[in-house]
């Protein structure tokens, strides 16, 4: 039995059963300096690249497997996602305008654009990190309301929500950045993240036919037109607000 220093619990093995402190041995050594340095970097990364590459390939599966109660083989959902919309967000800050222009540029009517036009655009790039935090909850309850027979409760919805639209930014920020050879990639970033949202939906509902793909796609538009509404309601309120004062 070891006495765990951390928590002062008896016990025996390598992990302490009550905190989980790894058993220390003795006074630390350079050498176990460097292996849990070593270990930190290399096994958060190889974590995360699995992860990362399984929902690309497998998304139900690993989710369902993660449901199941396999936690410690997979890069936490919550993680996941913060860790792509940091990702995202910096990428955004980088290339979005170039993005933005060249969209615009695509339904351009000949005109200036306005005062207010410039405002909103900036307001809304300035929001970017909270409306993907609300699609989170939106598309969660959409999935739950259309997909009744699904085995899974929302909060279990939410984890696969999570891990999905944490991959779609990072599908998004690559394309985003491949956008600087050429343009075209603005529009594709659009399709392939549309395109994995459905594959990954389908996956995860059971869904094979060509009416439950549709179903699908209908969620994802319900989802996003609801997040346009939140949004397109607050900035009207914040430009009211504003004229007000
Ligand atoms: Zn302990």
């Amino acid at each position: 039995m070891t006495n765990c220093p951390n928590c002062l619990n008896q016990f025996s093995g390598n992990y302490c059963n009550n905190c989980g402190q790894k058993k220390i041995v003795g006074r630390l050594t350079t050498k176990i300096v460097f292996t849990d340095f070593v270990e930190a970097v290399f096994l958060f990364d190889f974590k995360l690249f699995k992860t990362i590459l399984d929902l690309i390939v497998k998304p139900a599966k690993l989710v369902k497997s993660y449901l199941n109660g396999k936690h410690k083989s997979y890069f936490p959902p919550f993680k996941l996602f913060l860790f792509s919309l940091t990702a995202y967000l910096i990428i955004f800050h980088f290339f979005g305008d170039d993005m933005l222009k060249y969209r615009s540029d695509l339904f351009d009517d000949g005109n200036e654009a306005f005062d207010e036009e410039l405002q909103l655009t900036a307001l809304m790039k300035k929001n970017l990190n909270i409306y993907f935090f609300l699609l989170i909850p939106i598309l969660s309850f959409f999935i739950s309301k259309f997909y009744r027979n699904l085995n899974y409760n929302y909060a279990e919805i939410l984890i696969f929500t999570l891990y999905i639209i944490g991959i779609s930014l990072l599908l998004s920020s690559l394309f985003i950045t491949l956008g600087q050879i050429t343009p075209i990639f603005f529009i594709i970033q659009t399709v392939i993240q549309l395109c994995y949202l459905v594959y990954a939906i389908s996956r995860f509902t059971n869904s094979k036919s060509l009416l439950s793909i549709i179903k699908t796609l209908i969620v994802i538009i319900l989802s996003y037109s609801t997040l346009a509404i939140i949004i397109a309601t607050s900035v009207v309120t914040y430009f009211v607000y504003l004229i007000d004062s």
